[in-house]
């Protein structure tokens, strides 16, 4: 009880501090990188009044009041989107995805995706979409609302709670077939899929995750789960609320009928054809490559980052050259968790290394991400009137990617977290 009580303490004094920040700010860096043009404008300053952008370009006035961040040196860029998270999954190397989903309680999930929801801000990603807690219910809404209320520090969160999976698709399995095992994720089919959706926005789904295929039993390949018919249903429902689909799929058949039942992004797409990413272009559905799962599991298995790389992580290349080529929107998300929290900007310098111009990563990160997630309006990119988050890295991320990782200021809706 005593621990208790400190704690709350503590989340009161650092919320009374944030209150405490000044009206306005004015960054100076060496350049600014706006999000949107892939070219950084050098000697651009940042004005931000109250939770937003005021001001951007060469010839900024500093207000009496604002305060002045001197961030010579460093590029100051809209704060990072990850595209695909799992806040409540660590690193496989230290528990299994089966013991993670089986044998921890779900206090102890959510403690540690606390700590992950404070790596990934002071990373500079302010903002996620965290693509289903994998097992831990819809405890993502509430990890969502301790943030928004300021009781921890945290990126923005869009939430796709449980995610949906046809019955007997996913996992953990190899259990003896009586016995009810705690899933994944939820089950749902025909019908019952447009009424578990509409419950999942009801509690509080800002996305709906689907899973379009996956290993019926293991050591399978994937296959598909649901019919292209099942998929219409469920993204009607979710589009006629205003929600985005996204559609877990590596198999082209998945792909296919994820595109054509209208799903907004594809998630890993590992056996994409040319011809499935042509279908994916003509229907503006974005692909999210997931390069960083595929490295991070290949590591885990014993790769040692040497070429030839494993078939797994070069059919994540494959796929995302296939992609590149058919002019698909990308999507910036690594499926961290897989790896680790903090560590978001392994699927950017992934990107880059598999041959993307670092300064198109940069904008797909930032406010191609923001576009694809349908939240353009309010952030993704330094546009007065959009919401402030800003980040500021120590050299030009434009001509060497690494830079991304060099973090040395974080503000997100005009709050600081972290300042040279
Ligand atoms: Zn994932």
């Amino acid at each position: 009880m005593l621990r208790l009580t400190a704690v709350i303490c503590l989340a009161l004094l650092s919320a009374s501090a944030l209150a405490a920040d000044p009206a306005a700010w004015l960054l100076k860096p060496a350049r600014v990188f706006d999000g949107v043009d892939p070219k950084p404008h050098e000697g651009w300053t940042v004005l931000v009044r109250g939770d937003k952008i005021e001001a951007v370009g060469p010839s900024v006035q500093t207000p009496a009041d604002a305060t002045v961040v001197d961030l010579a040196g460093k590029t100051v860029l809209p704060g990072l989107i990850e595209g695909h998270s799992h806040l409540f999954l660590h690193p496989y190397n230290e528990t299994s995805w089966d013991d993670q989903v089986l044998h921890e309680p779900l206090a102890l999930r959510t403690a540690r995706a606390t700590v992950a929801a404070k790596a990934t801000l002071l990373a500079g990603f302010t903002t996620v979409r965290d693509l289903g807690t994998e097992g831990a219910g819809y405890a993502d809404v509430g990890l969502k609302q301790a943030i928004e209320q300021g009781i921890i520090p945290g990126p923005r969160m869009l939430v796709a709670t449980r995610a949906l999976v046809a019955t007997g698709a996913y996992g953990p399995k190899g259990f003896e077939a009586n016995v009810a095992i705690p899933q994944g994720a939820e089950e749902a089919d025909g019908a019952n899929l447009v009424t578990a959706v509409r419950h999942q926005m009801g509690a509080g789904a800002d996305v709906v995750k689907l899973y379009a295929d996956y290993h019926w039993r293991p050591g399978e390949p994937s296959r598909p789960t649901f019919s292209e018919a099942e998929m219409r249903a469920a993204v009607e429902a979710a589009h006629s609320a205003g929600r985005t689909v996204a559609a877990h799929a590596n198999t082209a058949e998945g792909m296919r009928r994820a595109i054509l039942a209208g799903v907004d992004t594809i998630e890993h797409g590992g056996e994409g054809t040319a011809e499935v990413f042509k279908l994916m272009k003509e229907h503006g559905v974005c692909y999210c490559p997931t390069l960083a799962a595929s490295d991070a599991v290949a590591h885990y298995k014993g790769w040692n980052g040497t070429e030839p790389a494993p078939s797994m992580v070069a059919e994540a290349r494959k796929a995302f050259g296939l992609a590149r080529a058919a002019g698909v929107n990308m999507c910036v998300g690594g499926d961290v968790g897989v790896f680790a929290h903090g560590e978001n900007a392994r699927e950017i310098e992934l990107m880059v290394a598999a041959g993307m111009p670092a300064a198109q990563a940069l904008v797909a990160a930032t406010s191609g991400n923001a576009r694809a997630f349908h939240v353009g309006d309010r952030f993704g990119s330094l546009t007065p009137g959009l919401l402030a988050d800003v980040i500021a890295v120590e050299g030009d991320p434009t001509r060497d990617i690494h830079a991304v990782r060099a973090v040395q200021f974080v503000m997100k809706g005009g709050k600081v977290y972290a300042k040279p």
